[in-house]
């Protein structure tokens, strides 16, 4: 069945050759027990590691059913090494986090093609006494416990060939006799086994003793009489199938759900470490998710407020006069009128409404509450220009701009300031000593950073003017146009108006005018320059939280390598390692996400809350956010993982 011709392994430690073996020449009959002799160093653990796939011969000829081994592929070895061999060894090499129970089954992961029998792993330990001790963890049983678990592992794809590298040389004799049992017992029943041994008590329950010095076989000597007689017969098993080795899928579902499991398990048995690796993909999540939601709600806010400023809105103020080029302080030649604005309003085309304005603060009283605020003085069609339709009363009419009317109508900060919860409509106020009756209550407008601008009294125009401030002149003049393509032509047209009406020199700027379409862009640029800034600090919270990932994931392939060797030893193909390792990352790097998008959500609501922002987070925001999250723990954990999977096993399993 293994048929070894002229192998020899050589070790090179730098300039130094060690041969291990020195061209080796073997037959291992199906059935038959094997005994393997011989000093320390002389390469008994070679040979057997040989045989079993886990190292590969410098030269010589090794044919496995009729195969040569060198001809096959990683994938086909792997499936061979799961299939045809159980391996059990002097160090046990049991999952430490793993119970009896998910150590024996663990080989099946790897198995393709087998039906899972989970009742198999526990049939196994009852059968090496081990029935009462299925869920303890491999660190809670004796030496010998272990190496009995060793041995229900080696059984459970039930191979042809077990492979033994001195089983009994860590227990003592009594655990050692037990275990010597066992193997006579599955020898009994036509297994081959392969053990190598110190002690001849050991080795003369085999049927042949090989004794080995320096590489090479000594002496070959029958102890019992072995022949296809004697032998119980060979089991059909012994004979692997054709085919064996062969890919199979990707990944299996249930072997997705043990990788899963694993995955938590040993990221449960750090939890601080597992935790600050999570921390930075959680902060980049959350960076992600608040960025998007308050830039929305700033962005929708912004909008908001430009809209009640009106869009097609022109605000002009007098041009400043121009000595030799340098431009004089605002207003120094022109002062605009309540003429100018009328025959703004009547002689340019597509102007829709004019509003002038005076501003200063004044002193308001009601009884004894007494508030300094801003006096705003314009005319009826603010109310449209500037969406300050009152809640509650009536605003300015054209009679009370003609008569001078000493009305006012109140914003939201004068109200509470004056009347609390009472309704001011009808009562009287004093504004700088003079009686003013309350006609209305104006909308509500929240505030800027500069100001607050419910803070705000409006009074009639002329009112304003000629009993408040003893003004003869207006300060701005707004005015809407009705489409926003008019605008420049309404602009220049503006310009020339106040030039002819004032007499100003031509080269003279006439009018500062404002646009408000053009504060509005400026506006939206700044916002879309905060976007790119959260932007930026989301992804390199992101990359800092996949280096996080990569580190954990890194430390975790080091100190598991022995596992990874055993998981090779057992059948594991590279991408089982590869996937094994992928969903480590993707786990942390998803439950980092989800406690992400958990943070950035509570990020938005209280930063929403404070700035009076309806932001709120979108659905798109979360899946990018998630999407980012798994990227990154994949990108991150690719390198580890390939690293883990590109393994060797028997160098795996050595390492220190
Ligand atoms: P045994 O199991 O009989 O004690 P081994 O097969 O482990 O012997 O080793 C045989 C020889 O090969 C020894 O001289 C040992 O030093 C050497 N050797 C074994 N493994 C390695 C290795 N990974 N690198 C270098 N030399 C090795
Ligand atoms: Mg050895």
């Amino acid at each position: 069945m293994l048929e070894l011709t002229g192998i020899r392994k050589i070790y090179r430690m730098g300039a130094v050759e060690v041969a291990a073996l020195n061209g080796v020449s073997l037959r291992i009959e199906p059935g038959e027990f094997t005994a393997v002799m011989g000093p320390s160093g002389s390469g008994k653990s070679t040979l057997l590691q040989i045989l079993g796939l886990l190292d590969v011969p410098s030269d010589g000829s090794y044919r496995l059913s009729g195969r040569e081994v060198s001809q096959l592929t990683d994938d086909e070895l792997a499936g061979l090494r799961g299939k045809m061999f159980g391996f059990v060894f002097q160090q046990f090499h049991l999952l430490p986090r793993a119970t009896a129970l998910e150590n024996v089954a663990l080989p099946r992961l790897y198995a393709s093609g087998n039906h899972a029998d989970p009742a198999r792993a526990r049939r196994l330990l009852e059968e090496v006494g081990l029935g009462a001790r299925l869920l303890h963890h491999s660190n809670e049983l004796s030496g010998g416990q272990q190496q009995r678990v060793a041995i229900a592992r080696a059984l459970i794809n039930d191979p042809p060939i077990i492979l033994a590298d001195e089983p009994t040389g860590n227990l003592d004799s009594a655990s050692g006799q037990e275990i010597m049992a066992l193997f006579s017992q599955l020898n009994a029943r036509g297994m081959s086994i392969v053990l190598v041994t110190h002690e001849w008590e050991i080795a003369k329950q085999a049927h042949r003793v090989i004794r080995m010095r320096d590489g090479l076989i000594q002496s070959i000597e029958a102890v019992r009489a072995f022949g296809r007689s004697s032998a119980p017969g060979p089991r059909p098993a012994a004979i692997a199938p054709a085919g064996d080795g062969s890919p199979g899928p990707v990944l299996r579902p249930r072997e997705l759900f043990a990788h899963v499991k694993e995955a938590a398990r040993a990221l449960m048995a750090n939890k601080v470490r597992s935790g600050l690796s999570m921390l930075g993909i959680l902060i980049g999540v959350a960076a992600v998710l608040a960025m998007l939601a308050l830039g929305e709600g700033a962005r929708e806010s912004v909008q908001a407020r430009l809209a009640s400023m009106g869009s097609n809105l022109l605000v002009m103020r007098p041009g400043a006069a121009q000595v030799g080029g340098v431009a004089l302080q605002a207003g120094a030649v022109t002062r605009l009128t309540l003429e100018d604005a009328r025959a703004i309003r009547e002689q340019i085309p597509g102007v829709s409404r004019v509003a002038p304005t005076v501003m200063e603060r004044g002193q308001a009283v009601y009884r004894n509450d007494n508030w300094n605020t801003q006096i705003l003085g314009t005319t009826p069609e603010y109310a449209l220009m500037r969406a300050s339709q009152p809640v509650l009363g009536r605003f300015i009419r054209e009679e009370d701009v003609g008569k001078r009317a000493r009305v006012a109508l109140i914003g939201m900060t004068v109200l509470r300031e004056l009347f609390g919860d009472a309704n001011p409509v009808g009562e009287l106020i004093k504004i700088n000593k003079i009686n003013f009756e309350i006609i209305g209550i104006l909308p509500e407008k929240g505030a800027t950073a500069f100001r607050d601008q419910d803070d705000l009294i409006i009074i009639p125009i002329t009112t304003a003017m000629y009993r408040l401030f003893g003004k003869d002149y207006v300060e701005t003049i707004e005015a809407e146009v009705a489409a926003a393509s008019q605008i420049d032509a309404v602009q220049s047209a503006a310009k020339a108006l106040i030039t002819r009406r004032h007499r100003l020199p031509a080269q003279q700027e006439s009018l500062q005018i404002r646009n408000m379409a053009e504060i509005q862009a400026a506006l939206q640029e700044t916002n879309k320059t905060m976007s790119w800034l959260l932007a930026a600090i989301a992804t390199i919270s992101l990359l800092v939280g996949g280096i996080g990932i990569m580190n954990i994931m890194l430390v975790s392939v080091t100190e598991r390598t022995r596992e990874i060797g055993l998981r090779k030893a057992v059948g594991a193909r590279r991408r089982d390692i590869l996937a094994q390792f992928l969903i480590e990352a993707l786990v942390v790097s998803l439950t980092g996400g989800l406690i992400g998008i958990a943070a950035g959500w509570l990020v938005t609501a209280g930063m929403a809350t404070m700035a009076g922002w309806a932001a709120s987070v979108s659905m798109t925001g979360g899946l990018l956010a998630f999407g980012f999250a798994v990227v990154v723990g994949l990108l991150f954990g690719l390198w580890p993982a390939r690293k883990a999977s590109a393994l060797s096993p028997i160098n795996a399993m050595r390492y220190e």
